[in-house]
């Protein structure tokens, strides 16, 4: 951005003219205060998102009342409401509709929410995450988990915070979750959508496992190739989609050589002795055996009611994870908890589902933690506090088991604000493996592990920010640059 968009930008007077020097006669901007001027910018737009949305809530009801004393007509009551407000805002009558209801559901039931979008602490974008993920649950549920929604509201991107919200109603009630579930898979279904340049979209709606599981063939069946097939990945995977649907039992290979090793579809066998793609989920032990009812997941897909999990664990072609971070992933503590305590294998709270807690009252707790012991932010050895390294330490490639664990528990990239899914992130060694002397370097272990995206990665490389892991998968981020700080939790506990 050149000196006359900022000047631009920050010459009408909105921000009251912070930091503006004059130079040659003309105002700039100091960049030291560009900071500030950014985020009281952001600010002041969260306020006017709120004021549009809760000024289209009180419009559309005294709009919607008045037609509705003279002609007792719901439908046309609400018409009137949505087209008036449509055109006013010269947007679609389905953008008015959500506008209003996020106005409603502000006003309604969420008061907290208001208040933190009217003081413009929040914006429109977690603010509709909040709205869409609460609307529906009873009013109950919404009291009791609306204050931890939005410690989290406060700390996490909206790709994450739909998913941690998720992951707090079925903690609160998980027989609503599980209710809720079985009704939604009427919607299950197949669509196609045009794409430009004469490409399709194929689209289908399916429940998390039946998904999970087609991609794991469809995986399968594109894996079917040598390694010298001209195709990308992701156009094996159409292809072999496309073959699974006619019947076929995988893709013919097309190296072109003659000592393809690959064996073509036709003289594949077609009984069952496939092997089923793996597939696993992670939960813990006791909600296994139905002493708690905590959320699990769906290595690939996110969190899911605990009865779904039970379901799934009962099926054979399902791989049950256990989590058990707390004993076997020992990251930087207080040194004088140092005391060594024999850990439970289910280290879980002993009434959970009346007290889920979201990621952003973890993250606040974390931060209190660092600021009261800034001595647990250290550079770890990599070893997990063990003596010894267990099987696979030393390898550099994590096993299936371990690698499934950890997308499963972290959930996503655990850079601050990215919400990339843990299945397209790579395993990270936070501290760094040592391939001429293993037992040195950091270990291929839970604690020395976490998920990023490609992206950040690379930022880690480079080394501008630097992640030291804490207590319970926390990790704790500086950027080298600003020296800017934050921590960061895994999904699940
Ligand atoms: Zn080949
Ligand atoms: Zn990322």
């Amino acid at each position: 951005m050149g000196r006359s968009s900022l000047e631009c930008m920050f010459d009408n007077g909105s921000t009251g003219g912070v930091g503006a020097v004059v130079d040659d006669g003309r105002p700039v901007v100091d960049p030291l205060v560009l900071p500030d001027i950014l985020f009281a910018t952001a600010q002041s737009e969260n306020m006017l998102a709120a004021q549009k949305v809760l000024g289209a809530s009180m419009l559309s009801e005294s709009r919607f009342n008045a037609e509705l004393d003279v002609s007792g007509d719901v439908d046309k009551a609400w018409r009137i409401a949505c087209n008036e407000i449509a055109v006013m805002l010269t947007c679609s009558r389905r953008t008015a509709e959500v506008h209003i209801e996020i106005g409603d559901a502000l006003r309604e039931f969420l008061p907290l929410t208001k208040a933190a979008f009217a003081a413009g602490e929040l914006d429109y974008a977690r603010v509709r995450k909040i709205v869409d993920g609460l609307t529906g649950a009873a009013p109950e549920a919404i009291a009791a988990l609306e204050r931890r929604v939005l410690a989290s509201a406060h700390r996490l991107p909206p790709g994450q915070l739909e998913r941690d919200i998720e992951r707090q109603l079925f903690a609160y009630d998980p027989d609503a979750a599980a209710e809720r579930r079985r009704k939604m898979l009427e919607h299950r279904d197949v669509r196609t959508r045009a794409d430009r340049h004469g490409l399709a979209q194929l689209q289908a709606t399916l429940s998390a496992n039946e998904a999970v599981e087609a991609l794991g063939l469809i995986n399968e069946a594109a894996g079917s190739v040598c390694n010298h097939d001209p195709r990308n990945a992701s156009t094996r995977r159409a292809d072999a989609l496309v073959a699974l649907l006619h019947g076929e039992n995988g893709l013919t290979c097309q190296c072109g050589s003659e000592t393809c090793e690959a064996v073509s579809p036709a003289s594949r066998s077609t009984a069952p002795s496939r092997r089923k793609p793996l597939l696993h989920i992670v939960c813990d032990l006791a909600t296994l055996l139905g002493l708690t009812s905590d959320p699990a997941s769906i290595d690939g897909y996110g969190p899911i009611d605990p009865d779904f999990a039970r379901e799934l664990a009962a099926d054979s072609t399902w791989q049950a994870l256990f989590v058990d971070f707390r004993s076997q992933a020992a990251g930087n503590r207080p040194r004088r908890q140092h005391a060594p305590t024999v850990l439970p294998l289910v280290t879980r709270r002993n009434h959970p589902s009346r007290e889920p807690k979201g990621c952003g009252d973890r993250i606040r707790a974390m931060q209190r933690l660092v600021a009261r012991a800034p001595d647990i932010v250290r550079r770890s050895d990599g070893h997990g506090a063990q003596p010894d390294p267990t099987p696979g330490a030393l390898t550099y490639a994590p096993g299936a088991a371990l690698a499934a664990l950890v997308r499963a528990v972290d959930g996503h990239c655990r850079f601050p604000g990215c919400s990339v899914p843990a299945s397209r992130c790579q395993l990270d060694h936070i501290t760094e493996f040592d391939p001429s002397d293993p037992r040195r370097g950091g270990w291929t272990i839970a604690s020395n592990l976490q998920c990023l995206c490609r992206h950040h990665h690379q930022v880690k490389t480079y080394r501008l920010w630097t992640p030291v892991m804490l207590v319970d998968r926390a990790i704790h981020w500086t950027d080298k640059t600003s020296g800017l700080t934050t921590v960061t939790v895994p999904e699940r506990r």
